[in-house]
């Protein structure tokens, strides 16, 4: 799930309700977005801004201004993860974004995210993404068993390998722009997952070239594809 289950649910992306839909339909995991604040708070949501607050130049207090339309603050990542530990079975993906303030902020949201994954025992349930081939690099040496994917597209898998990172999650048009990526990663022992993929057609493609995940905003559709 991309953002949680919210798009046939009605409810708003990255919240705890979002999560919970993840976990009623028994998918296999549900992604988030994990941004640092001003007073170094971990939160979820898409955007780099909360209903027009800016979020890393904003404290958490002032976050709490505003409200999702379901009556949700916007969950911290403590909050968000220890709402899905009661989750049974289902996966936490943690993208960890990039953050506008420089790399050194981006890092810092890495160490933190990586810190607090570990603090609420939650590593076994985790899997982390990110564009930031430096914060997958950061969050390998912090976790060195976790599985992580870079998200960025424009790394060949040996390269993304060798840097010790085990998984790649594309955009699905760079599988088909390099045709050979999905195997070369599969030969390489890395998982593979494309992102965002919401069409019957680019799921069954990307199913029959045995990709490992798909991230997608349909997850009721990719379900009957791949009962079929
Ligand atoms: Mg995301």
């Amino acid at each position: 799930a991309h953002r949680g289950v919210w798009k046939n649910s009605h409810l708003p992306q990255n919240s705890i309700a979002s999560l919970k839909a993840a976990h009623e339909l028994k998918l296999f995991g549900s992604e988030f977005d994990v941004h640092l604040t001003k007073d170094n708070i971990l939160v979820v949501n898409h955007d780099n801004d909360f209903y027009g607050i800016d979020i890393a130049t904003a404290t958490y207090a002032e976050l709490l201004a505003k409200k999702h339309p379901n009556g949700e603050s916007i969950p911290t990542l403590e909050e968000y993860i220890k709402a899905g530990k009661k989750l049974k079975g289902l996966r936490l993906i943690l993208e960890l974004k990039t953050n506008k303030l420089g790399v050194e902020r981006t890092l810092e949201a890495a160490t933190k995210s990586v810190e607090m994954v570990k603090n609420l025992n939650a590593e076994k349930i985790t899997d982390y993404i990110a564009f930031s081939f430096e914060a997958c690099q950061k969050i390998h040496e912090l976790a060195p068993k976790a599985n992580i994917q870079y998200l960025n597209g424009d790394k060949s898998p040996a390269d993304v390998n060798t840097a010790g990172i085990n998984g790649l999650d594309y955009h699905f048009s760079v599988f088909k722009k390099n045709a050979s990526w999905l195997q070369d990663a599969h030969k390489l022992g890395m998982k593979v997952n494309a992102w965002t993929v919401n069409t019957e057609d680019e799921m069954k493609s990307l199913i029959d070239q045995k990709i490992d995940f798909i991230t997608t905003d349909e997850p009721e559709l990719l379900l009957q594809v791949l009962r079929k």
